[in-house]
């Protein structure tokens, strides 16, 4: 008999170097959340570097209460997909809240940011069709093009040249063309230099999507992100996002202008098939998008500490994971085991940090990667420096 796990051992013995190194970075369980940034773990506590709580909402009095009476009014749970069991008035209010945030006429909320890509991708493209992937897009990127059974067309990262000529070789393919995008890249901290891509629209035909999981609550004046950053919100024709980041819930959307978005909920598996998410987890995501809305000094703050944790180090010698500076700052590493004892040092120092490893990262890069939160003190971003000095003093 083939034994169908026997292809995971080497996950098994990759993990068993990481414990025998410290603790297993990829598996650490916090005892306790003090606040956005605190935890205990292993009994001690630590500061947080690593947690996508870019607007640091989640321990927000306003959203911990509107969670509340969501409980309370609606239940604990939803108990089924909104085609199925019909939707609750909260999907509704948050799909419009939501609108009005991004200023489009369109949104479909999803129960996580994962199911919204695969569900956005293979609602929108078929097996005629063609997507063009960023080749450091997400794992759940390239699952919705999976999903979705198109063409899939990979050109380099960041390259709107490269991605011009492969347009321009497949002008005679027919079906329909979607190009995704991100907004800032989850492992490097980069972001697409989206006036490049919108030219090309000149002169080729397609769909343009961007998925603005960690720069949505963070780019631009509105906060909505890359399109909002370049002023260019109209030439993206869809947009992806996550609640599970600046939001400080879970849960995913699409959005757009487009007259026939709306048929996209009898069209996305991954929205039919799946019970939405739960009414607490909706209604906090309602009041994060309130106090987004009414504190903009929030944005300030998280791009004061990218600015200071990028700054310091850099400083200290780092290769950074990219040379513009946002709330996703990492630094590259060698190698797994340097990567492995650097995290635990760390840790040992009273800091998390992501051990981002492959498959999870770009290129087959090893990097610690830190996410930046405006709940971060400047001392905590301070201390986070002095931690990384001493880890790497010797
Ligand atoms: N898109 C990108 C770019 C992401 O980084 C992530 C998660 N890190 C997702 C989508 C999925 O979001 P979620 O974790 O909320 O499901």
């Amino acid at each position: 008999m083939v034994d169908l796990l026997d292809k995971h051992r080497g996950v098994m013995e990759r993990f068993q170097r990481m414990t025998d190194m410290g603790i297993n970075g990829l598996g650490v369980t916090n005892d306790k959340m003090l606040s956005p940034t605190r935890a205990v773990v292993d009994g001690r506590e630590i500061i947080l570097a690593g947690t996508n709580n870019y607007m640091g909402v989640t321990f927000d009095p306003r959203c911990i209460a509107a969670g509340q009476k969501a409980l309370e009014e609606f239940g604990t749970g939803t108990t089924g997909s909104r085609i199925a069991n019909g939707s609750f008035a909260l999907h509704k209010e948050l799909e419009a809240a939501l609108a009005d945030f991004l200023g489009l006429e369109h949104c479909i909320i999803f129960t996580t940011g994962y199911q919204a890509n695969l569900g956005m991708l293979s609602g929108l493209a078929g097996p005629k069709d063609t997507i063009y992937l960023d080749a450091d897009s997400h794992s759940s990127i390239y699952d919705g093009c999976t999903l979705s059974g198109a063409k899939l067309v990979r050109f380099r990262h960041n390259d709107a040249a490269d991605l011009d000529k492969r347009l321009a070789r497949a002008e005679n393919d027919g079906g329909g063309r979607l190009v995704v995008l991100e907004g800032i890249y989850s492992m490097l901290g980069d972001r697409a230099p989206l006036a490049d891509f919108v030219a090309l629209k000149k002169k080729h035909d397609f769909q343009l999507c961007v998925d603005d999981a960690h720069s949505f609550g963070v780019l631009g004046p509105n906060g909505r992100g890359l399109g909002d950053e370049a002023g260019l919100s109209e030439h993206v024709d869809f947009v992806i996002g996550t609640f599970s980041k600046s939001v400080g819930a879970i849960g995913g959307f699409g959005a757009s202008n487009h007259p026939l978005f709306e048929t996209l909920r009898y069209a996305m598996r991954p929205y039919m098939f799946t019970a939405s998410a739960s009414p607490a987890s909706i209604a906090t995501s309602i009041e994060a998008l309130k106090v987004l809305k009414a504190e903009p000094e929030r944005r300030a703050k998280i791009w004061a500490n990218s600015e200071r944790l990028y700054n310091g180090l850099k400083g200290l010698g780092f290769e950074m994971g990219c040379d513009v500076v946002s709330p996703v700052v990492a630094v590259k590493m060698p190698d797994e085991l340097t990567t492995i004892a650097k995290w635990n040092a760390l840790f040992q120092g009273g800091v998390y940090v992501n051990m981002a490893v492959p498959p999870g990262t770009p290129n087959r890069l090893c990097l610690l990667r830190c996410s930046v939160s405006a709940a971060h003190t400047t001392q905590e971003i301070d201390d986070i420096i002095s931690v990384f000095k001493q880890a790497f003093a010797n």
